[in-house]
C-alpha cells in the first residue's frame, strides 16, 4: 500500500510539475513584458499575439485544459477556447478572491468546477501577476481536467478489490477528484476521514492506517479498510488509495490456514510432517519471492513513466542532482536536453490518443538510440522529454559541440516518418539544450533554462535546437560552419603550403618548416591554429594531414634536382591525432616512396604531447622511421608536458624553444632564464637547438649569447608560397639576401643583467 500510494503520489507530482511549467512560462512571458499598468497588462496579454502564445503553450501539454488571462476586473481578457474571449467575469472564483487578498506570486489551486457545456470537472491553477510595485495587476491561469487523474485511478482500482478507492485532496481536505467518481463528495471538505488522521491529526507525510470509518458493507456486515494518504511532493496535495481489509489480508489468512494445516499435519504422522515442513519452506520461500518481485514492480511504477518505461521526472531529477554533485567536484561539463514534440496535439486529436501514446513509445525508444550508455532519457511531460548528457568534455566549447552533435543525430532520428499501425506520421521536436560546469546551479535552475531554450526553438519555427546561452549558440553555429567549410575546402583542394626559411648563424639557409594554408570563401585566410584544433576534432586530420605530406615530399623531391636547394631539409608539423593512427609510419614512408623524396631531408615536428602517451608505441613508430633516415624535431618545447624523462628516452634531433618564451626574452629575465636552461639543456644532449618566433636582432644577439645557433622567424622572413621561397634560397646561396648581422650582446646593461643570472 505504502508503494502504491508512492507510485500515485509520483504521478501527481509529475502531473502538476508540467502544468506548473506552463502556468509558469506563461507567468514569466507575461512578466518580462514590465508591465506597470493594468492598460499596460491588458494591451499584451489581450492581443491576438498572445492568444496565438497561450494555444501554443497548451498545444503541447495534453493535460491542460484551458489557459486564461484574467484582468484586474475579473474579466477573462484572452483564453485558449475562442479570440476574442465573450464577456466572463470571474471576480467571485476562489481563486481571483485568494489571490486579491494574499498578495505575492505564489500558485494557488482552485476548487474543482463542473463545465456546464461539457459536463467534464476541471480545477485550476493560477498566479497573480504583479507590477515593480507589488499592485496586482491581473491573473494567469491553467485549467487541469480531473479526467487525467480519475483515468489513471480507474486503472488502477482494477486490481485492489471491492470496496477499493482512490482520492485525490487539496492539502486543505478539499477532494478535488475520487475514483469511484462521486459527485456529492468530491468538491467539499472532509475532515473525519483516514486521510485528516494521519496528516492533519499525526502531522505525518505518509502511513498505512486501518481505518474504522467504515463506509463499506458486505451483507450489510461493515467492513474495515486499509487506507495509505501521502503527501505529493513539493505540491499542495494529498493522495489516498483505500482497499478493504479483506482485500489487504486475502494472501495472508490464506498462509495462515496453511500453517495451521501443517502443524495438524506434522504431529499425526512425523514422516510426512518433515516432508510436509519442506514443502512449507518451499511455499514460504515462493511466498518472500513473490513479495519481492511485486515490491521491485512497484519500485519501478514508482520511478518510471508508465506509459514509455522510462525514468520519470523525479528519478531524472536525482540523476541530474547527482551530475551536478559530480560536476563540481571535477572540471567536467554536462547537459541537459529539454524536448518537446511538435504539433503533438494535433496527431492526439486527429488520430486518437492510443495513437498518440505509441508514437509518443517510439520516440522514446528513437532516444535511447541516440545517446551513449552513460545518459539519461526521461519522459518528463505529455510530450516532453529530458536528457542528461553526461560527462561531454572538461573543455565548454567541446562539450557544446558534442551536445550540438547529439541534437542533431535526434533530429535526424526523429526525422524519419514514424508507422504506427500501418499509418505514416511525420513529426519534428524543438530541443533546448544547456550546458553545466563546475559552478553550481540546481536541478530547478538548469530545468528552467533548458525549458527557456526549448520555448525559443519553438518560436523561432520548431524542428530546431538552441542553447539557453546566446553566445554558446553562436559560437558552436560558428564552429559548425567552419567544420562545414573545411569539409569542402579539403574535397576541392584549396589548402597549400608556405614554406619559412631555417637559418643557422652566421647566414646559412639550412632548410624550411612546412606550414599550412586555407584561404576560406571571400579570400579570408583562417589561422592553423584555428583549424588544426578542428580538423582533429572532426577525423578531417586525416585527409589534411595526408596532403602536407604528400604536398612536402613532392617539394623535397623537387628540390634535389636543383643544385641550389638539394641540401635543405624539409619540416611537416604532425599532430597527435595524425601520428596516433596506425598506419602513420606506412603514410609516411609510402609518401616518400611515391615522390622519390630523400628520408634524410624529411623532419617530422612533434609536441610534446604527443610524447605524453603510450611511449613504447611512440618509440616504435618513431624508430621504424628513423630506420629510413627520417629526423625529429621537437616543436614548441616548454609549453607542454615537458617531461625530461622521454628526451632521454627517445631519440630526438633537434629541440625548438617555443615562440612565447623568445617573444619576451628581452624584457622578462625569467623567460631569458628558461630560454637558456632550454638551450644548456638541448645542447648537452646532444641536439641542436632552433629558436622561433625571432623577430629582432636584439633576440638573436641574445640567443647567439647563449649559443643558440639557429633561427626562425620573421626577421629573416614570413612563411612564402613555394616559388617565392626557392628565389629566397636562391638569393641566400649567391648571396643577394643579407641576413641582419647582430649586434654585440655584451653591449646592453639589460642583456647582462640577464646573463649574471
Ligand atoms: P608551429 O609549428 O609552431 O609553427 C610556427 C608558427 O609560428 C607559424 O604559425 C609561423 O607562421 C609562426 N611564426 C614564425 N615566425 C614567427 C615570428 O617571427 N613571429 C610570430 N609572431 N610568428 C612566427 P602558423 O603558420 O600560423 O601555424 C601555427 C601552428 O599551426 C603551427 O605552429 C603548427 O602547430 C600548426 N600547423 C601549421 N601547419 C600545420 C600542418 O601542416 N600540420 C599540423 N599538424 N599543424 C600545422
Ligand atoms: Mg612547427
Ligand atoms: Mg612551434
Amino acid at each position: 500500500m505504502s508503494n502504491l500510494s508512492l507510485m500515485l503520489a509520483e504521478h501527481a507530482s509529475q502531473t502538476l510539475f508540467s502544468a506548473h511549467t506552463v502556468l509558469n512560462g506563461l507567468h514569466d512571458v507575461v512578466t518580462e513584458q514590465k508591465p506597470q499598468t493594468e492598460d499596460e497588462f491588458k494591451s499584451f496579454v489581450a492581443s491576438e499575439s498572445a492568444h496565438r502564445l497561450i494555444l501554443d503553450k497548451i498545444s503541447v501539454n495534453p493535460i491542460i485544459d484551458v489557459a486564461t488571462f484574467v484582468g484586474l476586473d475579473g474579466h477573462v481578457l484572452n483564453f485558449t477556447r475562442s479570440y476574442p474571449p465573450p464577456p466572463i467575469n470571474l471576480s467571485d472564483r476562489d481563486y481571483f478572491l485568494a489571490h486579491r487578498t494574499n498578495p505575492g506570486p505564489a500558485a494557488y489551486t482552485s476548487l474543482p468546477v463542473q463545465n456546464k457545456g461539457t459536463g467534464s470537472w476541471v480545477f485550476y491553477i493560477s498566479r497573480r501577476v504583479d507590477n515593480s510595485r507589488g499592485e496586482m495587476l491581473g491573473l494567469v491561469l491553467v485549467g487541469i481536467s480531473v479526467k487525467v487523474f480519475s483515468e489513471i485511478y480507474e486503472k488502477v482500482s482494477k486490481d485492489l478489490g471491492a470496496g477499493a478507492s482512490i482520492s485525490l485532496y487539496r492539502d486543505d481536505f478539499m477532494l478535488l477528484t475520487r475514483w469511484p467518481f462521486s459527485e456529492e463528495l468530491v468538491g467539499k471538505q472532509n475532515l473525519t476521514s483516514a486521510t485528516h488522521r494521519v496528516v492533519a491529526e499525526e502531522g505525518k507525510t505518509n502511513d498505512v492506517i486501518f481505518t474504522d470509518i467504515a463506509r463499506l458493507t458486505v451483507g450489510n456486515v461493515p467492513q474495515a479498510r486499509i487506507a495509505a494518504p501521502r503527501r505529493v511532493d513539493r505540491y499542495p496535495f494529498i493522495v489516498t488509495p483505500v482497499i478493504s481489509e479483506e482485500h489487504y489480508l486475502h494472501g495472508w489468512r490464506e498462509m495462515l490456514w496453511w500453517i495451521l494445516g501443517l502443524a495438524v499435519l506434522s504431529l499425526t504422522l512425523l514422516f510426512w510432517g518433515i516432508l510436509g515442513l519442506l514443502k512449507g519452506n518451499h511455499r514460504v520461500e515462493q511466498e518472500l519471492v513473490e513479495r519481492k518481485l511485486a515490491q521491485e514492480r512497484f519500485e519501478h511504477l514508482a520511478h518510471h513513466d508508465l506509459l514509455t518505461s522510462l525514468p520519470n521526472r523525479r528519478l531524472f531529477s536525482d540523476q541530474l542532482q547527482r551530475c551536478i554533485a559530480t560536476c563540481a567536484r571535477r572540471p567536467i561539463h554536462c547537459g541537459l536536453i529539454f524536448l518537446d514534440v511538435d504539433n503533438f496535439k494535433e496527431i492526439n486529436d486527429t488520430q486518437g490518443h492510443d495513437q498518440g501514446d505509441l508514437l509518443l513509445q517510439e520516440v522514446g525508444r528513437r532516444l535511447l538510440a541516440c545517446v551513449r550508455e552513460e545518459d539519461t532519457v526521461a519522459r518528463v511531460g505529455g510530450d516532453e522529454f529530458a536528457i542528461l548528457l553526461n560527462k561531454l568534455d572538461s573543455e565548454s566549447n567541446l562539450a557544446a559541440a558534442r551536445a550540438k552533435a547529439i541534437a542533431d543525430k535526434i533530429t535526424s532520428a526523429l526525422a524519419i516518418p514514424f508507422y504506427i499501425g500501418g499509418v505514416r506520421y511525420h513529426t519534428t521536436v524543438s530541443i533546448g539544450m544547456t550546458l553545466f560546469g563546475m559552478t553550481t546551479s540546481s536541478v530547478e535552475e538548469l530545468f528552467k533554462h533548458a525549458d527557456i531554450a526549448m520555448y525559443h526553438a519553438k518560436s523561432a519555427g520548431k524542428n530546431m535546437h538552441q542553447f539557453f546561452d546566446a553566445k554558446m549558440q553562436l559560437k558552436v553555429e560558428e564552429r559548425s560552419a567552419l567544420v562545414g567549410a573545411m569539409r569542402q575546402a579539403v574535397a576541392s583542394g584549396d589548402f597549400a603550403l608556405h614554406y619559412q626559411p631555417l637559418i643557422r648563424a652566421p647566414g646559412t639557409l639550412i632548410g624550411a618548416e612546412a606550414l599550412l594554408r586555407w584561404s576560406a570563401e571571400g579570400g579570408r585566410s583562417v589561422s592553423p591554429a584555428v583549424f588544426i584544433p578542428l580538423a582533429e576534432q572532426t577525423g578531417l586530420i586525416k585527409p589534411l594531414g595526408n596532403f602536407v605530406l604528400e604536398t612536402a615530399c613532392s617539394t623535397l623531391a623537387r628540390w634535389s634536382g636543383m643544385a641550389d636547394m638539394a641540401q635543405l631539409t624539409l619540416a611537416v608539423n604532425v599532430s597527435s591525432q595524425q601520428f596516433k593512427m596506425p598506419d602513420f609510419v606506412d603514410t609516411v614512408l609510402g609518401a616518400l616512396r611515391r615522390t622519390g623524396a630523400r628520408a634524410d631531408r624529411l623532419k617530422l615536428e612533434l609536441t610534446e604531447s604527443i610524447l605524453a602517451h603510450d611511449l613504447p608505441n611512440v618509440q616504435d613508430k618513431m624508430s621504424l622511421l628513423r630506420r629510413h633516415g627520417v629526423t625529429f624535431s621537437l616543436d614548441d618545447f616548454g609549453t607542454g608536458y615537458s617531461s625530461l624523462s622521454y628526451l632521454r628516452e627517445l631519440s630526438i634531433d633537434q629541440l625548438k624553444i617555443d615562440q612565447s618564451f623568445v617573444r619576451d626574452v628581452m624584457d622578462d629575465p625569467n623567460q631569458a632564464t628558461i630560454v637558456r636552461a632550454i638551450t644548456n639543456l638541448g645542447i648537452s644532449l646532444g641536439m641542436d637547438v632552433i629558436a622561433e618566433g625571432v623577430e629582432t636582432q636584439a633576440q638573436m644577439a641574445f640567443l647567439l649569447s647563449i649559443n643558440c645557433q639557429s633561427f626562425q622567424g620573421f626577421l629573416f622572413s614570413r612563411p612564402l608560397p613555394l616559388e617565392d621561397f626557392e628565389r629566397f634560397a636562391v638569393d641566400t646561396v649567391h648571396g643577394v639576401t643579407q641576413f641582419p648581422t647582430p649586434r654585440p650582446v655584451d653591449k646592453s646593461p639589460k642583456i647582462e643583467c640577464i646573463l649574471e643570472h
